[in-house]
């Protein structure tokens, strides 16, 4: 069988805890490889290679940094269909959906790329008598970034093109669930002539997360994946002094205006709650329907579109969505809808029963759509990860506009309008990170910035865009007189313009 281990100072080594977790291959429900756990004293040797390479490749120049991110685009392309495969078997995803997650990544590298731009400080001439004053960004020393397991390609490279680019070492622990990927990115890394012991990864689970948090050489630390283990993080990380943005879990809400061109709103909320079998922190999993009218025609549309979405395992090309990541997952997501209808939301659709023909022990199920969910269910407060869409009716915009706000998570929100008026107050108003006019899932260009609010990002500075550099940069600030310029005489009182 597969194993994977780590990949430490440019070289694959093999794990030395005799720990494994097993990575199943969601659409067969086999377990096709076993990935290391790490160990404390394995952390201990990726950040030794990290401290050792990284003053030399920040000396690097700029440009010289981006060149390397230059050709593993290139290899990137390469090998892009084998790495979409391998993704896809180990994630559950789709084939094109795969592609995808690759490519939200290449574009963050491309966005990297601009590196000799993006570093450059301010410089103000004369700011005293005689005086100039200028800032330079420079590069933290070794950082980590710890990952989920819903975007092994496209979230690895969030963090590391960004923190490399600006003349880091950095130190991956990806998702024990499909390691695969991360690995294969940083292989191509080193192949692009980037310098060993630049990128590592280390694989594992909370011992590894946990000798991170607690490393004195590492100085900063992005973490994606769920909202307490991101409020985990934070905590721990801020308390040996480090820098911290983690971003967590997610409740989407998708607001159907009465003027909404009704099947531009269905087929987006079909993609954006099915897609990826809903295992995206983008996913809408709360449609608002404004209005009695609008809602019977949304559900009236709606369901004939949840009953007829396809399934199919990850190869094949006509499938809407394919399985969910683990077993544990599928029961997770089966159980909420059981919470569900105890609770009293009225099941419109139920996907539980779905079997894959030739597949049966795949981890699958069908679309499950529940309407008049009401906010203190738990199924609208929690983040259910699963191909399940609740609809809440909402009575008016007000209210409409109160229910994202309000809810726990904050990542994205959409609103489906033709009355620019309502979508303009409402993105001003709406308590959430990114918003979504007609777009169902408004995840930014890699040169904007991502982040969601509350539960959803604990930090101060979002992933990617400019933000990105400032995370992975420090500040230095210069002020410079020459000895022309400087009076006689000691001066005692504060310095003042
Ligand atoms: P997860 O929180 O279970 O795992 C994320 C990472 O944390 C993994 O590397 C895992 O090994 C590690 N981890 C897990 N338990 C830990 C513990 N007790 N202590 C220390 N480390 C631990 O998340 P997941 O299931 O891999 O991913 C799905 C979650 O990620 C969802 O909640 C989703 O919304 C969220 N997500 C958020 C964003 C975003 O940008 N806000 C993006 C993608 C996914």
């Amino acid at each position: 069988m597969r194993t994977v281990g780590h990949f430490i100072g440019g070289k694959h080594v093999k794990g030395s805890s005799g720990r494994f977790a097993d990575v199943y291959q969601p659409m067969t429900g086999d377990v096709q490889a076993q990935v290391a756990l790490g160990t404390k004293a394995e952390l201990r040797a990726a950040v030794e290679n990290a401290k050792a390479a990284q003053p030399a490749w920040a000396a690097t120049n700029p440009q010289r940094r981006a060149r390397v991110f230059m050709k593993f685009l290139e290899l990137v392309a390469r090998d892009n269909d084998e790495m979409a495969e391998l993704l896809a078997r180990e994630h559950g995803k789709t084939f094109p959906d795969a592609k995808g997650d690759i490519l939200r990544g290449v574009e963050v590298v491309e966005f990297a790329l601009g590196v000799p731009h993006l570093m450059k400080g301010e410089y103000t001439e004369g700011a005293g008598p005689g005086i100039d004053l200028y800032s330079i960004r420079q590069p933290l020393g070794v950082v980590a970034g710890i990952t989920p397991f819903n975007f092994p390609a496209m979230i690895p490279m969030w963090q590391f093109a960004p923190a490399i680019a600006c003349g880091n070492a950095f130190i991956l622990k990806p998702s024990e669930r499909d390691p695969g990927v991360p690995m294969k990115l940083a292989e191509l890394m080193l192949e692009a002539g980037l310098p060993p012991g630049i990128l590592n990864v280390v694989n594992g689970d909370k011992e590894v997360v946990d000798a991170i948090l607690d490393d004195q050489d590492i100085s900063a630390v992005g973490f994606v994946g769920s909202s307490s283990i991101a409020q985990y993080i934070y905590e721990r990380a801020a308390a040996t002094g480090k820098r911290a943005q983690c971003f967590g879990g997610a409740k989407n809400h998708m607001i159907v205006m009465p003027d909404a061109d009704m099947d531009q709103a269905v087929d987006a909320l079909v993609g954006a709650g099915y897609g990826a079998a809903g295992e995206r922190c983008m996913a809408v999993s709360v449609a608002v329907p404004v209005g009695k009218t609008t809602a019977d025609r949304l559900m009236e549309k709606l369901v004939p579109r949840v009953e007829n979405l396809k399934i199919g395992p990850s190869m094949d090309p006509s499938a809407d969505f394919g399985p969910l990541v683990t077993k544990a997952a599928l029961e997770r997501v089966k159980n909420y809808v059981e919470i569900g209808v105890k609770e009293g939301a009225t099941l419109a659709v139920d996907g539980r029963g779905f079997k894959m023909q030739g597949y049966e022990n795949g981890f699958y199920m069908g679309g499950c759509l529940f309407d008049n969910v009401t906010k203190d269910m738990r199924i609208y407060k929690e983040e259910i990860f699963g191909p399940v869409l609740s609809v809440v009716r909402a009575h008016d915009f007000d209210e409409a506009l109160r229910l994202p706000s309000e809810h726990e998570y904050g990542n994205g929100v959409a609103i489906f309008t033709r009355d620019g008026d309502s979508a303009r107050e409402f993105a001003a108003k709406v308590n959430v990170g990114m918003v979504g006019i007609n777009v169902p899932i408004p995840v930014p260009v890699a040169y904007f910035s991502f982040g969601g609010w509350k539960r959803s990002g604990f930090g101060d500075l979002n992933q990617y865009g400019t933000d990105s550099v400032r995370f992975y940069t420090k500040t230095k600030t210069v002020t410079a007189r020459w000895p022309s310029g400087v009076k006689e005489g000691a001066d005692f009182a504060m310095p003042t313009s």
